[in-house]
């Protein structure tokens, strides 16, 4: 069994404050900051340029990769770092396209975050007239899935609703017409069990500031299924995803497997936070992270809904198919969630309405839930989110 109480001592939270929002920017772990300045100091400081081969810099992506490929289901090196996600969604659609020469279309649906629909709509554009992203609503994608589809994009959980596709269900339907996989596990990888190889997915990439605590800007994951990592060609062919990069070759020749995916210069400092962080893992099985956070939203959505008539779910009713977060709507969310954050409970609004709350049970315990509803409770009770400061836009939300 996983003991939460030692996980939650693992974590350097601010005095008072309730985090709901370890699914946007995951709080800081204990060690991470020791690590990064062990970094700074005894190997940039110490070792100047030497750090690459001495402090074993060159192959931190590949060896964090394998920590985050734990996590996920994905074998030893099967998931490199780097970049952001964005970037990682744009080299998994450009390989699989590439992989699928007789297909022109990316298959998405609405729900999907709009930078991986961006992204898709980019390459799309740089590729030709010919290539198209198309998009369904969520509940449609199966039924969308047809010979004409290169690839499916999909993001497993809702960044706004928390509502989670049943990626086997979908895997197997696009690889039974032909078409090849992007799954994107922003929201799953850390929050709840993931399973690439045995899902068979044939990409998948995730970000590490969510879930995986590696703090603001934090390097992203890439996973490419073994059996499509030397046929994969990355459109991002930058030096560090040479076969031998420091031949300096005139011609591009991809590296072995998934290195292949990197591009260029990886940040070091962020691998290292990152690769602290990591260490709250170990000992967290999956499925015990997984029955304790569907036992937390389901205790903030009973006292919500008991204590707030006003506030509509926005979440699946069905825990099964919630990811880790859990959202309400009202039309003044905004407002609210700022007047809460003023009061220690620190969620997120998106728009239009959606007032998001994240589920973490590595550090928050089930009476950080009952008083984070009670709070918002009497916050919506009072009528205390209706003041001018509350009202004002910042420019992230
Ligand atoms: C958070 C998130 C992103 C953010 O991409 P970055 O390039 O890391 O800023 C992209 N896609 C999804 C689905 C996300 O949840």
């Amino acid at each position: 069994m996983t003991d939460f109480t030692a996980t939650r001592a693992r974590f350097d939270l601010p005095e008072g404050v309730i985090y709901l929002d370890g699914n946007s920017l995951g709080p800081l772990p204990r060690g991470v900051a020791e690590r990064v300045a062990q970094a700074i100091t005894g190997e940039w400081g110490q070792m100047l340029i030497t750090g690459w081969n001495k402090a074993g810099w060159m192959d931190l992506p590949a060896r964090v990769g394998d920590r985050v490929g734990r996590l996920i289901g994905a074998g030893p090196g099967t998931v490199t770092m780097g970049d952001t996600l964005s970037i990682k969604v744009y080299q998994a659609l450009a390989s699989a396209l590439e992989l699928r020469p007789d297909r022109r279309v990316i298959l998405s649906d609405t729900g999907n975050f709009p930078s991986d629909l961006y992204m898709a709509d980019g390459l799309c554009r740089t590729l030709g007239p010919d290539y198209a992203l198309k998009t369904v609503a969520p509940e449609d994608v199966d039924a969308a899935i047809d010979e004409s589809v290169a690839v499916l994009m999909i993001t497993e959980v809702d960044y706004r609703t928390g509502r989670k596709h049943d990626m086997g269900q979908l895997i197997a339907k696009a690889h039974a017409k032909g078409a090849l996989v992007v799954w994107d596990l922003a929201h799953s990888a850390g929050a709840i069990p993931v399973d690439v190889t045995g899902a068979d997915t044939d990409f998948a990439v995730g970000c590490s500031y969510k879930y995986l605590n590696s703090g603001p800007g934090g390097p992203a994951f890439i996973y490419v299924a073994p059996r499509l990592a030397e046929a994969a060609r990355p459109a991002l062919s930058g030096w560090l995803g040479h076969e031998a990069p420091f031949a300096f070759d005139l011609d591009y020749r991809p590296g072995r497997g998934v290195e292949r995916m990197r591009v260029g210069t990886p940040p070091i400092l962020q691998l290292a936070a990152l690769d602290a962080a990591l260490d709250v893992w170990e000992g967290v099985d999956m499925n015990d992270l997984r029955a304790r956070s569907i036992a937390l939203q389901e205790s903030f959505i009973a006292r919500v809904e008991a204590g707030c008539s006003d506030l509509t779910l926005a979440s699946p009713r069905d825990p099964e198919i919630r990811g880790s977060q859990v959202s309400f709507r009202h039309p003044q969310g905004y407002a609210i969630i700022q007047a809460l954050i003023a009061e220690g409970v620190i969620g997120d609004f998106r728009a239009p309405d959606i007032l998001r709350f994240g589920f973490t049970p590595l550090y928050l315990s089930p009476e950080d839930v009952t008083q984070a509803a009670d709070r918002l409770c009497a916050i919506m009770a009072e009528g205390r989110w209706d003041r001018p400061e509350f009202h004002a836009r910042a420019k992230v939300t």
